[in-house]
């Protein structure tokens, strides 16, 4: 599924209802889930320029998977929300979505939705593919046995 983007402040088209920016924030996630969001961050910022990232962890059900905020400061926010039985891999892969977001930025985005999911599908999927990065390869697809 494709993980919608929305900007706050910037994009109307965002479905309030679905919002993550207001969602409830979880104090603590699993260690394989942090380090999925640490592994896929570091593979983002090496090949991307990206701006001064925070990851936020949330928890909506029926909420979006995730969305790149952008903020007035210049800051980015990715919000994951983790309610569904997510994979370390599939968290990583969304941090890759989102991330090339926030490198293409808001007024990509914005001014070209659906080429912005596209080259954010591209990009995730070609940095998870196992061929390419063996990183992404020992990520456990199996979802995560115990939840913090
Ligand atoms: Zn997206």
């Amino acid at each position: 599924m494709t993980a919608p983007w929305a900007g706050s402040a910037v994009n109307t088209a965002v479905d309030s209802a679905r919002d993550l920016v207001g969602a409830p924030r979880l104090p603590s996630i699993a260690p394989e889930m942090r380090a999925a969001v640490a592994l896929a961050l570091a593979h983002a910022r090496a090949r991307l320029a990206l701006p001064a990232l925070d990851t936020i962890w949330v928890a909506r059900p029926g909420g979006y998977d995730a969305l790149t905020d952008f903020r007035p400061d210049g800051r980015v926010a990715i919000f994951l929300n983790i309610c569904a039985d997510l994979s370390p891999r599939e968290v990583a892969r969304r941090v890759l979505h989102e991330a090339k977001h926030a490198a293409d930025g808001p007024d990509f985005c914005n001014a070209h939705y659906a080429e912005a999911e596209a080259r954010a599908n591209v990009f995730a999927a070609h940095v998870t593919d196992e061929r390419q990065t063996l990183d992404f390869y020992r990520l456990d697809w199996r979802r995560p046995s115990r939840r913090h």
